[in-house]
């Protein structure tokens, strides 16, 4: 085994054991967003869309610094798309070097990458990001994160079912009673469909995604044009080809001599396969070791893929886009936006969110879901709270502590709780006590910051609720848990929702009149009183009008 491959085996590893990290309750040592930071185009691309400077992203600026003397070291030895790109190229049995495409053909397409790139950054200019869209690390985050982990955890239950009665007969109480959470995730088939094509272009070229479409490929690309560690080939060269044959990235082309440094992901396969060890990787400053063609688009194709990202960005701004999602004047967000604790201003949140997963995966109860299309073509995978699947538990605050982009503010437990995501309220025709007459209590009950209030009115023999807003966070437990089927009779809607770029949400909060107070006593009783049909209405014992 070599080290290449011993390199990429550790990183996608660690990378895994990250993402599985990234859980309630935090516990890693290394940020659960390590290798999302080094992806050069989520730190280019969300910088320039979000018009600011995040420090948390500039380790990708290091890996572009390398480049320069390393060349496309990361495609080879570190990123984890490569990887599991490798991986399955291996699994379909595709060989190094075969020929499926044309000379010609692999030529222009070898171009495509760099007007994904530079369509990202045209639209980034105007604040739009299509980061999300072609991010090697956000787009392989989410494989595993929303896909890959849900399944493994889904199938580790079944077996967990199916073994217990050996784990009984043998005493394995711990295996008896594991009951591993199961996530579940909208728009999974989507991001399944795209990955499986991803996968099967490896028929048209091994690593076909590296070579012809990744931004971040590109990127590295343009820097890694030049190497300072390059290929050598001495003369003992017998010119038999082999080393063009195998290169996994065809970046030795016709002659063995010449290396296209932008394709080279310094794997060193030649060095391997080479019969008279001629092949070597040195310093080196002579350019005529360079191939003499190399496969930059012209500058007018590049500014023309910038303008038609630039177009995209106008289009997602006037709302063109939007018409069929109810994104009009007045209307800006839809009544189902419902963000992360923490999530800044929309805007910003859609240029920084690269829409990885991370805070999904990470998030306890399973509220945090991938947006389709409700929020336009640019808002889709960005996360929304959906509490009918799960409550904001109040002693959670880790999407914010994944986020890499600081889409969602990393707040402490408290500034956190004050983080309004909206206002929940009740929908008389549906609720058991306001329609039916019937006696219901599960919304006061449940609601951590005792928002609800239940009162006496003349028409009903039986209390019904009132949502307090001012009390209301938003974190929709009253939702998740009312017992109306087929949609709840209290739901939490973004209205008043607190979201700011900096400063502290509890002086802001109470700047405004809100009093959150998380309720100690979770399972509160409301007084007998209420439940007396003779009791004196709304009013407490000793009170009259
Ligand atoms: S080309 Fe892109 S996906 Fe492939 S290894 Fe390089 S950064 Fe990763
Ligand atoms: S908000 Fe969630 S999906 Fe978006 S960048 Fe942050 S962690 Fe990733």
């Amino acid at each position: 085994m070599n080290f290449r491959v011993i390199s990429q085996g550790i990183c996608l590893i660690f990378f895994l054991y990250l993402l599985f990290q990234a859980a309630f309750p935090l516990s890693s040592f290394f940020p659960a967003d390590t290798f999302l930071r080094l992806d050069p185009l989520i730190s280019l691309g969300t910088m320039i869309s979000s018009r600011a400077w995040i420090w948390s992203l500039f380790p990708g600026f290091i890996i572009l610094g390398l480049t320069l003397i390393l060349g496309r070291f990361f495609c080879g030895y570190v990123c984890p798309m490569g990887t599991t790109i490798d991986l399955s190229d291996r699994l379909f049995k595709i060989r190094s070097g075969s020929k499926r495409l044309k000379n010609e053909q692999r030529a222009s397409l070898l171009k495509l990458k760099f007007y994904v790139l530079f369509f990202i950054l045209g639209a980034g200019i105007l604040s739009i990001s299509w980061v999300f869209s072609a991010a090697p690390l956000s787009l392989i985050t989410r494989l595993y994160g929303l896909i890959i982990y849900p399944v493994l955890i889904f199938v580790t239950d079944i077996f967990l079912d199916l073994t217990m009665p050996f784990s009984m007969m043998l005493g394995l109480d711990f295996l008896t009673y594991a009951e591993p959470q199961v996530l579940r995730f909208a728009t999974q088939w989507f991001i399944a469909a795209f990955f499986g094509s991803v996968m099967l272009l490896v028929y048209f070229s091994p690593r076909f995604w590296c070579r012809y479409l990744c931004p971040s490929g590109a990127m590295m690309a343009l820097l890694g044009r030049k190497p300072l560690i390059r290929r050598h080939v001495s003369s003992e060269c017998t010119h038999c080809g082999m080393c063009e044959k195998k290169c996994p990235m065809n970046a030795i082309q016709n002659d063995p001599f010449q290396t296209v440094y932008q394709e080279c992901i310094v794997c060193q396969t030649c060095v391997r396969v080479c019969p008279e060890q001629a092949v070597n990787f040195k310093p080196g400053w002579k350019s005529d070791i360079i191939a003499d063609r190399d496969f930059i688009p012209s500058r007018r194709r590049v500014i023309a893929a910038a303008a038609v990202g630039a177009g995209s960005a106008i289009i997602a701004h006037t709302g063109i886009a939007a018409v069929k999602n109810d994104l009009v004047p007045g209307n800006i967000m839809p009544h189902s936006l419902i963000r992360p604790p923490g999530a800044v201003l929309e805007r910003d949140f859609q240029s920084r969110c690269v829409r990885c997963g991370l805070c999904m995966k990470a998030c306890p109860t399973n509220t945090l879901q991938p947006v389709w299309l409700e929020a336009g073509l640019d808002g889709i995978f960005s996360p929304k709270m959906l509490p009918r699947r799960g409550p904001c538990e109040v002693m959670c605050n880790v999407c914010g502590h994944v986020c890499p982009t600081g889409a969602i503010r990393a707040l402490s437990l408290e500034e956190k709780m004050w983080a309004r995501v909206g206002t929940s309220y009740v929908i008389p025709y549906k609720c058991l006590a306001w329609e039916w007459d019937r006696e219901c209590l599960v919304c006061y009950e449940v609601c951590p910051y005792a928002a609800i209030e239940l009162k006496r009115v003349d028409s009903r023999s039986v209390p019904v609720p009132y949502v307090l807003p001012n009390k209301c966070s938003g974190c929709g437990a009253c939702e998740y848990h009312c017992p109306v089927q087929a949609g709840s009779a209290i739901i939490v809607e973004p209205m008043e929702a607190l979201r700011m770029n900096t400063g502290s949400y509890i002086e802001t909060g109470r700047a405004i009149g809100m009093d959150l107070e998380a309720d100690p006593d979770r399972q509160r009783r409301p007084p007998d009183y209420l439940f007396d049909p003779q009791g004196p209405g709304d009013l407490p014992p000793g009170f009259s009008f």
